[in-house]
């Protein structure tokens, strides 16, 4: 939102005025007379949008049939049925898979009789993978299922079977190892290169002298892997300990599998640096497949919005619906609204016309962007997304160039740009009325644990400190925001702080059954004003419970507390609340100990997801209703039922935050770390987002941190700069290759500082009917995100090993489909993946081993509850991290070099005894100790003279005056930028206990608790697709 830090770069530098050089000229916060406004201009005939009461986003007749969908129901004919149909009957069978018709077409042989199979053949006979128009099934397929990685006695296909000497041109990118060629220096997967090359990338291991597979290794044996284990114990290989042997599968393909030749994330993420990395990404054409985001580079707004605001799991859509359903690839966007923007690009303009208000399509709603084709010499345009031609507003006029470009198409970035914001009119306000800046609330625990730790006099303590840090507009000295305090155990206490008093006040709501709010006039207050009666108060809270024995809690009337003080102070709001117990006071949303271990793996594990009581889903609605944020720290010493807690936090587009056993030495910092940054972070609240989209396709579901009470409005009490909404998209008609598809994301917000804005993100997307085209504009990043969260969305209504099994299916089908209608004929035990989704398998596998999905009675069920709820709101880059972590080797570190050493791929067999490594998830960090690590290296980062000298009780490093420890913390502080989470560092030695948990983020190993390793699930998955093509 900063008007600082623009740095002018082409087109825009280059005398286009307006743009870089007069800033102005996209308007100064909340100066409505900058809009240069013609004399005489009309007002917009009619309300501008109709704006809904409340502060609704104004919304007009959206596309044709805004109810034809539900959120969560069935969709009309025609359209693929929804991944996880919910919620569905608690039976697991075939209720389940309901919306797959029966009545199709079986292209595929039911693999076995026992009811999981037979859920699994239903499931895949809807996957159309052999339908419209493709090839009959098994058609220049070669016959029966083969075996998986065939090795040397296949007849030779130099073009694939060579890995050394591969003769595409350009070669295809090989899975390599070691010891096999290179990858070519450029991708294929983002710059869409012309030419025949195909895109994919075919695995064929390495010949191993002496082992075949091409015998004794029928089908039967084959089918101890996967889905059709019999019984349904297994819904992929390792699924589950108790059954190691069966998982592994037979021990010749073990050996046969070497690691080193399967595709390596740690090579896709290179690779994109190596071509991307530190470049200009310029948005200016449509469907461009963006670097990944593990790659840096610097992205130049040209009329796209920037992947960081959003990103999509392909960028090029299937121009009809039944190639979508042939593919079953996702379409999806990632979308971030408020993502923080590096100081070195452009940050967003704001544009101001005054009490015009926003320019719209009249009939679709949609916001004037460079999707908008002005026609008649300027006086009309027709709206990109739904066609009509609209006449220009007269104070919008302006001519057309000889290209049919308005003459200030460059001076507008609501013309000429991805991403802008708008200054709303008050047609878009609560009431019509602007709206008051936003306050604080913070609500601390009080009882008895919470006083005996310590834990209360640290939050006193901290709070006197990072309320001098409260965000503010960057033009204004002091932040607007407004904060008040309570502290609760089974009874609420708020204080009055009013400037002019001498001592603060306590005022006792004992009545949680109904919460009022005892004061008004000296509740909110200005922290600048009553600093010193603030102050006062948080250095007597500690004191004044200091003898309290009260242990039991409420909750829910804290939350409700909190919303009623923000309604009557008529303000949007975030509740800041420290809590460790379950709340057993009597009261509303009172809980109990409902952990019931007998749950997991059975039909209803799915209870241990939902909230104990409705209590806190309504509460939940009235937040969002009155624009109340709840974030939530946790200290818990035992099960709270962050399955309850945790859903007020994350419908209100609020944080969890959890520190387990809280320790004062070990946990401080890391929660210091996140409440400061919490309360600094930037912040929209209010908000409301809406979709727009191009005819032939639309938003239908949606994942994130928010509130629906109708199909198409994503009612959000609040949106921060890391969390990311999740759509998914359906056809309803075809899409043109032409016009391709468009998305318009508009969220309505008020800012800190109490202006009502609109941020507009815009993005084109490529349309194809070519599937290669598809494949092609994957990202398969974008596609793990998507797939977290829709499977972390059917946590709740479906049982786990019918998620798990749909994923796998899924995964298999995706290839499979691509195998069948892109890939060049080769072999069919070939496994051939395409370049986008090379480490597709991989990803996928680390979510199915994440203990949401991996049913597990070792894994605390509040901790299972906890990671659903952060990976719903997560981005692309921080899911990437959170599913497959960075482990650097920290041994060879240059410390000359301020750049992070290159990481190595999340498995055992890639430590060392010599070695130290660092991983990190986003969560945890872990810095790993061989047995031999260097004395030299242990001095220095440690200051002590041995392995054994060193103490693993510590979170933070010591600071050590040598260029080690200089470069480890340093690399450190590098990986926790932009996270976040403040990720607790655990230092573990190995072959000591606690390297157990350490483990299992060795992702691609076989998991402690189940989960199969890398190596096992690609052979599952190679196994289906080889399935699916018969
Ligand atoms: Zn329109």
């Amino acid at each position: 939102m900063s008007q600082q830090g623009y740095v002018a770069t082409p087109p825009y530098s280059q005398s286009q005025p307006g743009i870089g050089l007069s800033p102005p000229h996209y308007g100064h916060y909340g100066d409505p007379s900058h809009a240069g406004s013609p004399p005489g201009m009309m007002k917009p005939a009619g309300p501008l949008g109709a704006a809904a009461p409340g502060g609704m986003l104004p919304q007009g007749p959206s596309p044709p049939g805004p109810h034809q969908f539900g959120q969560n129901g069935a969709h009309a004919q025609g359209h693929p049925p929804q991944r996880f149909p919910g919620p569905p009957p608690v039976n697991s069978a075939t209720p389940s898979y309901a919306p797959y018709s029966p009545s199709t077409q079986s292209s595929y042989p039911s693999p076995a009789s026992t009811a999981s199979v037979t859920q699994l053949a239903s499931q895949l006979n809807a996957m159309h993978i052999n339908s419209s128009g493709m090839a009959p099934p098994g058609q220049g397929l070669p016959g029966p299922p083969a075996p998986l990685f065939q090795g040397l006695p296949r007849p030779p296909q130099p073009s694939i079977m060579q890995p050394g000497s591969q003769v595409l041109p350009p070669p295809p990118t090989a899975l390599n190892g070691p010891g096999s060629s290179p990858l070519p220096p450029s991708t294929h997967r983002q710059d869409g290169l012309p030419g025949p090359a195909p895109l994919n990338a075919q695995y064929q291991p390495p010949p191993l002298p002496g082992q075949t597979l091409g015998t004794g290794y029928s089908p039967q044996q084959a089918a101890s892997y996967g889905p059709q284990m019999a019984g349904g114990q297994l819904s992929y290989p390792g699924g589950f300990p108790g059954g190691p042997a069966q998982m592994a599968g037979p021990p010749q393909l073990q050996k046969k599998l070497d690691p080193d030749s399967i595709p390596s994330p740690i090579q896709v993420i290179e690779n994109d640096r190596a071509t991307r990395g530190g470049q200009v990404y310029a948005t200016n054409s449509r469907g461009q497949v963006p670097p990944l985001v593990t790659t840096d580079c610097v992205i130049q707004d040209q009329g796209n919005a920037s992947p960081r605001y959003i990103r999509c799991t392909t960028y090029c859509f299937p121009c009809t619906s039944d190639m979508a359903k042939q593919a079953q690839i996702p379409l999806a966007a990632v979308i971030k609204p408020f993502a923080t923007i590096p100081s070195n690009e452009t940050p967003l303009y704001l544009v101001n016309h005054g009490e015009n208000g926003p320019v719209r399509c009249n009939r679709c709603k949609a916001y004037m962007c460079p999707f908008m084709q002005f026609i008649e010499g300027g006086r009309r345009y027709q709206c990109g997304f739904c066609n009509c031609v609209n006449d220009v507003p007269p104070f919008y006029f302006q001519h057309l160039d000889h290209i049919g470009r308005r003459l200030d198409h460059y001076e507008k970035p609501e013309l000429s740009l991805g991403s802008y914001e708008y200054v709303a009119t008050l047609d878009y306000c609560r009431k019509n009325k602007p709206p008051n800046p936003p306050a604080f609330i913070f609500m601390i625990d009080v009882s008895y644990s919470n006083i005996k730790n310590g834990l209360v006099k640290l939050i006193c303590e901290e709070l006197k400190t990072v309320l001098e840090k409260l965000p503010k507009e960057e033009q204004e000295e002091t932040s607007a925001i407004r904060v008040g305090f309570i502290t609760y155990n089974k009874v609420l206490h708020f204080f009055n702080v009013k400037s002019n008093l001498a001592q603060p006040q306590m005022m006792v709501v004992t009545d949680v059954g109904e919460v009022f709010v005892p004061l008004l006039d000296g509740f909110l207050v200005n922290y600048q004003e009553s600093q010193s009666v603030i102050h006062n108060l948080l250095d007597q809270i500690p004191e004044m419970f200091a003898d309290s024995n009260e242990n039991e809690t409420v909750f829910a009337p804290v939350i409700q507390a909190g919303m009623e003080a923000l309604k009557a102070a008529d303000c949007p709001g975030k509740l800041f609340i420290f809590h460790s117990s379950l709340p057993t006071a009597e009261a509303p949303g009172k809980l109990k100990n409902r952990d019931d271990k007998k749950l997991i793996n059975t039909d209803k594990e799915k209870i241990l997801f939902q909230p104990q009581t409705n209590v806190y889903d309504s509460l939940a609605k009235d937040c969002v209703a009155h624009g109340c944020c709840v974030t939530l720290f946790l200290f818990p010493s035992q099960y709270v039922d962050v399955a309850s807690l945790g859903l007020v936090p994350q419908l209100t587009g609020g944080t969890l935050y959890k520190y387990n056993n809280f320790q004062m030495h070990m946990d401080s910092q890391q929660f210091l770390n996140d409440l400061r940054n919490d309360i600094e972070k930037k912040i929209g609240f209010d908000a409301i987002m809406r979709i727009r989209t191009s005819t032939g396709f639309r938003a239908t579901d949606f994942f994130g941190g928010i509130f629906m009470n109708n199909t198409t409005d994503v009612e959000m009490a609040a949106i921060d700069c890391d969390k990311a909404v999740t759509v998914e998209f359906k056809h309803d008609d075809k899409l043109a290759e032409d016009s391709g598809a468009l998305i318009q994301c508009a969220v309505l917000y008020t800012t800190i500082g109490g202006q009502r804005r609109l941020r507009i993100h815009n993005l084109s997307l490529n349309c194809s009917s070519q599937l290669a085209d598809l494949y092609k504009s994957c990202e398969t990043d974008a596609l793990i995100n998507f797939f977290a969260k829709s499977a972390f969305k059917a946590v709740l209504h479906q049982p786990l090993k019918v998620i798990r099994e749909i994923l796998v299916n899924q995964t298999a089908h995706m290839l499979a489909c691509y195998r069948k209608n892109c890939a060049s004929p080769s072999a069919a035990s070939q496994l051939i993946l395409p370049d986008s989704m090379k480490i597709l398998p991989v990803y996928m596998n680390c979510l199915l081993k994440n203990c949401v999905l991996l049913s597990r009675p070792e894994i605390s069920t509040d901790e299972r509850a906890y990671q659903r709820q952060l990976v719903m709101t997560m981005g692309v880059a921080d899911s990437q991290l959170f599913f497959y972590p960075q482990l650097l080797p920290i041994h060879t570190l240059d410390v000359k070099s301020t750049a992070l050493p290159t990481a190595i791929r999340c498995s055992e067999s890639r430590l060392s005894e010599e070695g130290i490594f660092l991983l990190a998830n986003g969560l945890n960090m872990f810095l790993w100790l061989g047995v031999s690590s260097p004395p030299e290296l242990i001095q220095g980062i440690f200051n002590v003279p041995s392995f054994a000298h060193i103490n693993t009780d510590m979170t933070t490093l010591p600071e050590v005056g040598n260029p080690y420890s200089q470069t480890l913390r340093m690399i450190m502080s590098i990986i926790q930028q932009k996270r976040p989470y403040s990720m607790k560092l655990t230092i573990v030695k190995q072959r000591e206990q606690p390297e157990m948990v350490f483990r299992q983020f060795l992702v691609e190993d076989k998991g402690l608790y189940g989960g199969s390793s890398y190596v096992d699930f690609l052979c599952c998955v190679h196994k289906e697709i080889c399935q699916l093509l018969n």
